[in-house]
């Protein structure tokens, strides 16, 4: 209650000052006041005990429950409603098995051992299914053990260059550092087996702190579930790139089960630290560098031939199953055509208090809130759309599909607003299109910090630790708080990389070591996260404000003058990387001069924005039509279901976002005509992007 008196006061206080977007901000600061005045931290904190009494993972009759909750609450708030079903290739696990011996044939552990602490009474619900990853291949194998550390790219290089040879063997990586598909992907590659990936207490177990259920880490017997799909290629429904697996698609319309380009062919389970230490221990070989050592209280080794051997046995129960999208709709008033989307996933590994229910209790408050505008007779000028995703956790299915289904409507999009993993935590972080940050920044200043403050204060505060070097991501915004590029991970995935709607994704984080287990709790989030669900409140704030602000805006709040000066920063990166890896001979030149005429065009437009007058529908159409320029028909190179020419998960990182892509990967596998082809298409791409701005007048 008295923050929402603090929202009131802020709102009223500050002069109604230029607001990017807004020729008068008069009316709209009313509107937004009241707004902020109804997500309700008690509400928020009901949705959360509701949404995670159960687990609810995909296509469950848990998770349709769930479904059916949200639309009730979207229904309540006066949103057209709809569950939308899809048939996706989805598995469960039947049987899991991993047994290891040492060369005497004497066991050394059998597993996997269910999750298990003192004292938790979600533990032991039936309903929970034992830990397993998603998109991963049955099998039946044996084989001795090397340990990767990571297994990111240099990590199997590095192997290499020591003459440990991967053919036949089980590969035991730790969680972190890239996205789990990328591991099992990279093994397989060099000759793997089977691969185990396990949680070192080191990156979110006792090493950090104290574990569930003392504190907020990872315990002894705590496992990482997930998709081990190969994002980096492409996301959705592993038979249907490209194509809406809607009920009524005709088999014949899938790739063969044997055929998708997404999923691994070797099997993989998730370890905890308890089932995956008698194997580390054992382990002989060289000794591990110093960097790969975790937190295990023994000298990590690299394995090898005749040592520790591994037997795994994992069946995998694939079928045709039925998720559930749920999508409220508030038709504009002015422009229904340009959609303003807000989404956030709903299916969880098991409880997902954090991951993803969090989010969903923030969507569902900022959702009241819109609701409550509507009772007051409000209309937004463009069409809101808010999305509660299915199956997210298998590999981004259920929004991949609804993009997929509807992507000629979502060419008149004209934003994404994304929450995943809203709370576990009091620091607030956002990454978004270059075109979006200053926009992001703006609404965070809008919205009251349970900390005092604002949001915007609280985050620079917290991203700069008071040292005012560590703000900035390009010269014009000298002093403000950093923000990261989109990557990939959640659903803002096919909404920005593969049809071009800019967007971005916001969190609130802090200490969360139970990321994708049973543990992920309404206990462990009431303990450890947001106890007075204050936070949530907070994210509904913000994340329905960017809704609010972006339906009701005169003038599209895009920044293109940021975004030409964050090309033209990464450009000079890649420029770098080329004479480092001696093609020194690319020419740069071209796209150098095409950057210089999209930022002249940015410039001009910019000038038209913050003063908007005139015809604002011609400025707003070349505004919408400018992101889009930056996608390439022909896709990625070996990827074309990626068609952003700036940006892409990495292949090899698949979370982080690697920049100018086709560009910057060409170098990396030193193909010249490759990367001189791709610069050319970047250059185009730019340049289609200047004649969409230059449209404007
Ligand atoms: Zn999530």
């Amino acid at each position: 209650m008295g923050l929402a008196c603090a929202a009131t006061a802020l709102l009223g206080q500050s002069s109604v000052g230029p607001v990017f977007g807004y020729g008068d901000f008069t009316v709209e600061a009313k509107i937004e006041s009241e707004f902020l005045a109804i997500p309700d931290a008690k509400l928020a904190g009901q949705h959360l005990k509701t949404l995670t009494a159960q687990p609810h993972l995909s296509a469950t009759p848990e998770d349709r429950a769930t479904a059916e909750y949200v639309a009730q609450k979207f229904r309540a708030a006066g949103l057209e409603t709809e569950i939308v079903p899809y048939r996706v290739l989805l598995n469960r696990p039947l049987e899991q098995r991993v047994e290891a011996f040492d060369s005497t044939g004497r066991q050394l552990m059998s597993g996997p051992t269910k999750e298990h602490v003192d004292g938790d009474k979600f533990q032991d619900n039936p309903r929970v299914t034992m830990p397993f990853h998603g998109s991963s291949a049955s099998g039946d194998v044996t084989g001795d053990v090397v340990y990767a550390n990571y297994g990111r790219i240099e990590d199997f290089d590095q192997l290499a260059s020591q003459h440990i040879d991967l053919h036949g063997k089980i590969v035991v990586v730790r969680y972190g550092n890239n996205f789990r598909g990328i591991k099992v992907y990279l093994a397989e590659q060099r000759g793997a087996v089977g691969v185990l990936i396990y949680s070192d207490p080191q990156d979110d177990g006792y090493y950090k702190g104290d574990p569930w259920p003392m504190g907020p880490w990872r315990p002894e017997t705590g496992v990482q579930s997930g998709s081990v799909q190969n994002l980096s290629r492409y996301a959705g429904d592993p038979e249907t790139p490209g194509v809406a697996s809607t009920p009524d698609l005709p088999d014949s319309a899938r790739l063969p089960a044997d055929k998708t380009g997404n999923q691994p062919h070797i099997p993989s389970l998730p370890l905890s630290y308890h089932d995956a230490a008698p194997i580390l221990r054992a382990l002989a070989g060289p000794g591990a560098p110093q960097g790969w050592q975790g937190a295990l209280p023994f000298r990590y080794h690299l394995g090898g031939s005749g040592g520790v051997r591994v037997h795994i046995v994992s069946k995998q129960d694939y079928a045709l199953r039925t998720i559930w999208d749920v999508i409220g709709k508030v038709k504009g008033a002015t422009a229904p055509d340009e959609w303003v989307v807000t989404g956030n996933h709903r299916d969880a590994w098991v409880y997902g208090a954090v991951d993803p229910s969090s989010g969903t209790a923030t969507m569902l408050e900022a959702v009241h809130g819109v609701g409550g505008l509507l009772k007051q007779g409000w209309r937004p000028r463009r069409t809101m759309v808010f999305c509660s995703w299915d199956a997210e956790e298998q590999g981004l299915i259920g929004s991949t599909e609804w993009v997929e289904q509807n992507g000629e409507a979502l060419r008149h999009a004209v934003a994404y607003f994304n929450v995943d993993v809203a709370v576990s935590g009091p620091d607030f972080s956002a990454s978004a299109v270059p075109s979006l940050k200053q926009f992001v920044r703006e609404v965070t200043r809008s919205v009251p910090s349970p900390l005092g403050a604002t949001v915007y204060d609280q985050w620079k505060i917290q991203r700069t630790d008071g040292n005012p070097n560590r703000t900035s991501d390009a010269p014009e915004n000298q002093g403000e708080v950093r923000m990261g590029d989109l990557g990939s991970g959640s659903d803002f995935t096919p909404f920005f990389q593969h049809v071009g709607v800019p967007s971005t994704d916001i969190g609130s984080g802090g200490p969360y070591g139970v990321y994708h287990s049973a543990f992920d709790n309404f206990d462990w989030f009431v303990q450890n996260a947001d106890p007075h669900f204050v936070y949530l409140e907070q994210m509904a704030r913000v994340l329905g404000l960017e809704a609010v602000r972006m339906a009701d805006a005169d003038v599209l709040p895009y920044d293109y003058v940021a975004y030409a000066n964050s090309i033209g920063s990464y450009s000079a990166t890649v420029k770098r990387k080329a004479q480092d890896a001696g093609m020194g001979g690319l020419d740069f030149g071209p796209l150098d001069a095409a950057l210089g005429r999209f930022k002249a065009a940015a410039q001009k437009v910019h000038g038209l924005q913050v003063a908007p007058a005139g015809d604002l529908a011609k400025l707003n159409g070349a505004l919408r039509q400018t992101e889009g320029a930056f996608m390439a028909d022909e896709g990625l190179p070996n990827r074309p279901w990626y068609r952003h020419t700036v940006f892409a998960p990495g292949l090899y990182t698949g979370y982080a976002a690697v920049v100018i892509p086709g560009v910057s990967e060409a170098i990396d596998s030193r193909d010249q005509p490759l990367a001189k082809g791709q610069l050319e298409v970047l250059t185009r791409a730019v340049d289609r992007a200047t004649a969409a701005l230059n449209g404007a007048e």
